[in-house]
């Protein structure tokens, strides 16, 4: 209600409400090199419709895309997402915060907030047309945002969220796991050592929560059957995953429940790939070349799905503008799936990052649980995000690179 959101903002000792800057690392353009900046001069956002949460960044982390997203990839995309129906005209999405993973505490609540309140410690994937988490503050609305794992800290928390994310939206909504054909399947994971394969090696689990959710009948969304529904499920699991990556990195996807390792830069790699048993599905982090063998890896005519994280959709509207970018996309999307199913009988498929607060909850319990690793690969503190930047620039990504911000 009104009176205890009032309540909550009242007993709310958030700086924020005493400060009208903070620090933030923004860009004010689009490149390379330089244009990342540290001001302290960044507008504090607001709670600016009734279910938005205000957030203390306690540790963001950096991901793939801020890296390509500092140099103006998916501009158009991301800015019409900002202003679909381009009421600001002239406006500008800079200066522009990056940093799509946050792990921080509830400051402020509208009135409309009822699953966090003031103090609570939240995680969260900031999705990329939004302001991003390189700042003191960020908003979110509450349904990105869920409570942080209790057995992690904020550093380890933010390694999570956004692969979190993207990996249960491509495993479970693209490739089609669920109830009914989950146990047995035999699962490729590409590009297994990077932030999104260290999280799919351990998402068996959590997809079957994520799955328990939407076929539960009673609409509880997980608070009083799933449980029960899931201890069964996760009982009947038994994938069997088989996961690629260089060689240095095998003793890591070992350790977090890999059954099969095929190191790429051996010479045999496709061939030991082919001798193997077919796959039900393929979670492709690498894209590229990759497209052109694997779908031959999976079982045809079984509803065999091939799952792609590498999708040209930015890329091209970006280069040919959206309508045209849009549509030539759509036809590559259509052309693929077509000559895949009549082929060979397999799905083709591009996953995308989706945020589901709720899915965030279930792999915290799973966190807690200790069945859900965090992978931090290197932590900064907020005054080298710049080197940070670099760190995952460089590539061969082993999990997750973290910035801590307090
Ligand atoms: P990372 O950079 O964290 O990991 C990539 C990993 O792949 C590295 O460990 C790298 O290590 C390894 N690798 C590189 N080449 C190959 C290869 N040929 N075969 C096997 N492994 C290889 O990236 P993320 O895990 O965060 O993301 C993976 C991809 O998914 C990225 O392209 C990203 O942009 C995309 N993505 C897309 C999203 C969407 O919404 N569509 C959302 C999130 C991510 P090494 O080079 O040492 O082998």
């Amino acid at each position: 209600s009104g009176w205890s959101a009032s309540l909550r903002r009242n007993a709310c000792s958030s700086p924020s409400a005493l400060r009208s800057c903070m620090s933030a690392w923004v860009i004010d353009q689009y490149g390379t090199d330089g244009v990342l900046k540290y001001t302290e001069e960044m507008p504090v956002p607001s709670v600016g419709s009734t279910s938005e949460v205000l957030i203390r960044v306690h540790a963001a982390s950096l991901n793939p895309l801020d890296i390509s997203m500092k140099g103006g990839y998916g501009a158009k995309l991301l800015n019409l997402r900002r202003d679909p129906m381009s009421v600001m005209a002239g406006a500008s999405e800079f200066p522009l915060v990056l940093g799509r993973d946050v792990s921080g505490e509830v400051v402020d609540c509208g009135s409309d907030v009822t699953h966090v309140v003031p103090g609570d410690e939240v995680w969260a994937a900031v999705p990329p047309w939004k302001q991003g988490s390189l700042a003191e503050f960020v908003t979110l609305t509450e349904y990105e945002v869920s409570h942080k794992p209790k057995l992690l800290s904020h550093t380890e928390a933010a390694s999570i969220p956004y692969v979190a994310n993207t990996a249960l939206s491509a495993l479970v909504n693209a490739g089609g796991l669920c109830r009914d054909s989950a146990s047995n399947k035999r699962v490729l994971i590409t590009g297994a050592s990077g932030g999104v394969g260290t999280f799919s090696i351990q998402v068996r689990q959590s997809a079957f929560l994520q799955l328990c959710r939407r076929v539960c009948c009673c609409d509880c969304v997980y608070s009083c059957c799933l449980p029960l529904v899931c201890r069964q499920l996760l009982k009947a699991w038994g994938a069997h995953v088989t996961v690629t990556c260089s060689q240095n990195a095998e003793g890591l996807v070992r350790g977090l429940g890999a059954d099969e390792v095929v190191d790429y830069t051996a010479g045999d790699s496709l061939e030991l790939l082919e001798m193997m048993e077919k796959f039900d599905v393929i979670l492709d982090n690498v894209g590229g070349e990759t497209e052109e063998w694997a779908t031959g890896l999976l079982k045809p005519w079984s509803g065999a799905k091939y799952v792609t994280l590498v999708s040209p959709l930015l890329l091209q509207t970006d280069s040919m503008g959206l309508l045209d970018g849009m549509l030539q996309a759509g036809l590559s999307l259509h052309n693929k799936a077509m000559q895949n199913i009549i082929s060979c009988g397999v799905f083709y498929r591009w996953g995308f990052y989706a945020p589901d607060g709720p899915a965030l909850d279930e792999v915290s319990k799973l966190v807690d649980a200790g069945k859900i690793l965090p992978v931090v690969e290197a932590q900064f503190p907020f005054t080298q995000v710049p080197q940070a930047f670099q760190k995952v620039e460089n590539g061969h990504a082993r999990g997750k690179t973290v910035v801590r911000v307090v």
